[in-house]
């Protein structure tokens, strides 16, 4: 049994997830291809699948992606619980890893794996008594160099499976792994297009074929629809390309002003010299830091946050779990003023892709890092 999390701080910050705004995203992405994998790993990239299967089933997704099977297996008990009359018509396939001793789980439950190498092939087969079938997907390598066969490896692959009597090819699918670079992107696709058409002639028998996920969707539209789409990041409100694609936020991440204080020229603001101030300020304290998934890189930025709907400039080093901002210049401050670290307030709007600008990373890792003991909530 998992222990429920403790959630210390449930008063002081909450996520707001919009799922309107989830709709209108999937809208979005259906407009490229009807046939969507939704991708839920890592806990529905971080915002929680108990928060997000939901509202994809009810906008009637049927098939899942998770990294792990004890991702799988949630989404599995979450649709017997709640779903029951979907029972059997879900799909989930697991990308990552999966140990042999957890392999009955997915022939039992019905979940299927993927398969991107020689000696996980061979362990499984070991593993699986010849009466059990298994549905697998196989991965193919077409330049990432992280998971999956390659080209070269097709024809002995097709000869090892060609005599396992037991297993379902669901999917031949690969991952794109530098779309902005078009030239990589094209040979990717060939070589992809060249590995199915081994299968093709040796007339193998697999379910469908997928390569798209969120910014080879958004940059080419249908140029690359094969089957699916396995999407994750436009689904939460995340630009998949530098320039706007015109996806809806999803969250908003929100705390309050619990300390306010009047500070002379000179005087210095959390820990170490980095705070030390040029003039007067009025300064407000939030209880939110680093401990909570704020990446503590975005001090060394002109990183913002919301007050009153207007920006108030972090001040000095981020701590554990606070951060102290400059609300000198923001009118009617008081204890208890709403925070906006992620998400608008009024007319202005601090997106993922600006805080991840501040943080040096990337959206789907300030996204990841939020900490499970703040409070999802839907709105
Ligand atoms: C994460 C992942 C996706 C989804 O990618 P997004 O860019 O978030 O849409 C698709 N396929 C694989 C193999 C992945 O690892």
């Amino acid at each position: 049994m998992q222990q429920k999390k403790e959630k210390w701080y449930e008063m002081l910050i909450k996520l707001e997830i919009d799922t309107e705004n989830i709709k209108r995203n999937l809208e979005k992405i259906k407009e490229i291809n009807q046939n969507v994998i939704c991708v839920l790993k890592d806990d529905a990239y971080g915002l929680g699948i108990e928060s997000i299967l939901p509202v994809l089933i009810n906008e009637g997704c049927s098939y899942f992606a998770t990294a792990y099977i004890g991702e799988a297996l949630k989404i599995k008990n979450i649709v017997k619980r709640d779903f029951p009359d979907k029972v059997g018509k879900i799909s989930v396939m697991v990308l990552n890893y999966i140990e042999e001793n957890e392999l009955k789980k997915a022939v039992k439950n019905g979940i299927e794996i993927t398969i991107f190498n020689f000696e996980q092939l061979e362990k499984y087969v070991r593993v699986l008594k010849n009466e059990e079938r298994i549905k697998v997907h196989i991965k193919f390598n077409t330049g990432m160099n992280r998971l999956g066969f390659d080209e070269k490896e097709t024809e002995k692959l097709i000869e090892k499976i060609k005599v396992i009597p037991n297993i379902d090819i669901m999917s031949i699918y690969s991952h794109i792994s530098d779309v902005g670079n078009e030239k990589e992107t094209e040979k990717q696709i060939a070589r992809y297009e060249r590995i199915v058409s081994i299968f093709d002639k040796n007339e193998v028998k697999y379910g469908v074929k997928h390569i798209q996920a969120s910014p080879l969707l958004f940059k080419y539209k249908g140029k690359y629809n094969y089957d699916f789409a396995r999407v994750g990041m436009a689904i939460y409100g995340m630009e998949p390309l530098s320039e706007k694609t015109g996806l809806y936020p999803v969250v908003k991440l929100s705390s309050k002003i619990i300390n306010i204080r009047k500070l002379s020229k000179g005087e210095k603001v959390s820990y170490g010299s980095h705070g030390i101030l040029k003039e007067n300020k009025t300064v407000g304290v939030i209880p939110v830091g680093y401990a909570h998934g704020l990446q503590k890189q975005i001090e060394n930025s002109s990183a913002y946050v919301l007050v009153n709907g207007k920006k108030a400039k972090i001040l000095g080093e981020v701590c554990m779990d606070m951060i102290i901002v400059d609300v000198t210049e923001i009118p009617e401050i008081k204890i208890g003023s709403e925070v906006v670290i992620v998400g608008k307030q009024g007319n202005e709007e601090i997106t993922l892709l600006q805080m991840a600008e501040w943080a040096g990373t990337i959206q789907d890792d300030i996204l990841t890092k939020w900490n499970k003991g703040i409070k999802r909530i839907l709105v």
